[in-house]
């Protein structure tokens, strides 16, 4: 995206304010489309005038360009499950914010045992862990064809698209590819892989069955030309493999590849070549390793391109120590930089507690919240938790920043009507909130009791301060 302010935006737009986008202003429009929440072509008057008037059609032309992402943005799978990859703007999360996380896909193959095909099927669509009041889930399959028979390959691509996550078709013979084709392309699965041997027939399943096609060679001057053919062959859906070596000078070779693609397609704007990566950290499964060792290595690899800009990869381990790093790596790198995770603020009971039980506060940062909450459950604490909106900010922070008041707790105390709730007037705020006892005391008339600095240690602390000595 070539504007990155509102104000950019708004010169091209109406400057009505006539609401038909559904905003308000011409400006809160202009703020949506920096944030891609909608689309030049989602403000009606401007389409419509743009019909009538060339000059405006070039304006909004080049409103669309400029609006547009570095990186094309691929669509796999449809309905609520399709995934969008690529779609970025910058190399590093804090120029701006990574929009698309790195999409997982798991492998099956078409020789697989019918009842292994369905345990390890269900397990993609079913795994998740609850992380930062998220749930981290895994995005999609990704079917080989290792029996090289186009029926078999059919018949479990079809079986794969049943349990209805996105897919990804990985057949280099392209009548296995065609065969699957016919029978899933309405579910807009991604194609692997069209090579310097087979692109020609690649081409035409690509335009054929309108899917989007992975381009794979290690020579990127080729992968450039191959991307170059396709577009102008009128194929827009285009995802890069510059082959993924698993181990030493190949591994490093593999980062240099996706590093320079990246930095070309973003520094140099190089249209030709700004697509989304494919990095598949499977290879790791040919080293002459044992299966964990691999497991090992496949991990390795899916974190070192989740850093540096792999937006689909295809793994095949699916134990917990493959996972847990990998997924919780994504999450963090693609959480929004500009954007605080946050809890909603109001009041929580924990264990079910009764008038007599304490009541403590903390912020609505994610992260405090979430260990506040885990430590208070986790240790049978009964007690209400009232939770201040601090604008996504840690105690420390907002205290220092204003966000954490006592006015503000007095407010919160009112709206959440605790008072009615518990028989006494006392609430625990934490040890590093230490400085607004007083003022909260004074603020809310409630008693204030300073807690410890860490949530893990409240279980000893209420032994020595709970009931409170009157
Ligand atoms: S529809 Fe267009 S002109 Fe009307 S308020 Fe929205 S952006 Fe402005």
């Amino acid at each position: 995206m070539k504007v990155k302010s509102p104000l950019e935006v708004y010169k091209f737009l109406p400057q009505t304010n006539c609401g038909e986008c559904g905003f308000d202003t011409c400006m809160s429009f202009a703020a949506h489309i920096i944030d891609r929440g909608v689309k030049p072509t989602d403000c009606p008057p401007l389409v419509k005038e743009s019909e009538k008037d060339p000059k405006l059609k070039k304006k909004l032309e080049e409103l669309i360009k400029l609006t547009s992402p570095e990186i094309a943005e691929v669509i796999i799978g449809v309905g609520d499950s399709a995934i969008k990859i690529g779609g970025e703007d910058v190399l590093h999360r804090h120029e701006l914010t990574f929009f698309n996380p790195t999409a997982f896909f798991y492998d099956v193959w078409d020789t697989m045992d019918e009842r292994e095909l369905d345990e390890r099927c269900g397990k993609v669509v079913e795994w998740k862990k609850f992380y930062v009041g998220d749930y981290l889930t895994l995005d999609g399959i990704a079917v080989r064809c290792t029996s090289n028979d186009p029926e078999k390959f059919k018949e479990v691509a079809k079986k794969v698209a049943g349990y209805g996550k996105p897919m990804i078709l990985v057949a280099l013979n392209p009548e296995c590819m065609r065969a699957a084709l016919e029978e899933v392309a309405s579910y807009r699965p991604l194609i692997y892989a069209a090579t310097e041997a087979n692109w020609k027939e690649f081409l035409e399943l690509a335009l054929e069955f309108n899917v989007p096609v992975t381009l794979r060679a290690k020579d990127l001057n080729l992968l450039k030309s191959m991307a170059v053919t396709f577009k102008n062959a009128g194929v827009n859906d285009i995802v890069l493999d510059p082959v993924t070596e698993p181990l030493g000078e190949g591994l490093r070779s593999t980062y240099e590849r996706v590093i320079q693609l990246r930095r070309t397609a973003i520094l140099a704007e190089d249209k030709d070549i700004a697509y989304p990566i494919m990095v598949t950290p499977l290879v790791a499964w040919t080293i002459d390793a044992d299966d964990v060792t691999k497991a090992y290595w496949e991990t390795v690899i899916g974190s070192l391109f989740v850093v540096k800009y792999g937006d689909v990869m295809i793994f095949h381990s699916l134990e917990p120590y493959t996972l847990m790093p990998t997924v919780t790596l994504r999450y963090n790198i693609y959480t929004d930089p500009r954007t605080p995770v946050q809890v909603e603020a109001g009041l929580r009971e924990i264990n079910n507690p009764s008038p007599d039980d304490p009541v403590f506060i903390t912020t609505n940062f994610a992260l405090t919240y979430y260990t506040v909450e885990s430590d208070l459950t986790s240790a049978n604490i009964k007690c209400w938790l009232l939770v201040l909106n601090t604008e996504g900010l840690g105690v420390e922070v907002s205290v220092a920043g204003g966000q954490f008041t006592a006015a503000k707790v007095k407010d919160l105390i009112e709206e959440t009507g605790i008072a009615d709730k518990v028989n006494h007037k006392y609430l625990v705020i934490p040890g590093l909130a230490a400085r607004l006892q007083g003022a909260i005391e004074d603020e809310t008339g409630w008693n204030v009791l300073v807690g410890p600095m860490d949530s893990g240690r409240i279980k000893g602390w209420l032994e020595q301060n709970w009931p409170p000595k009157k």
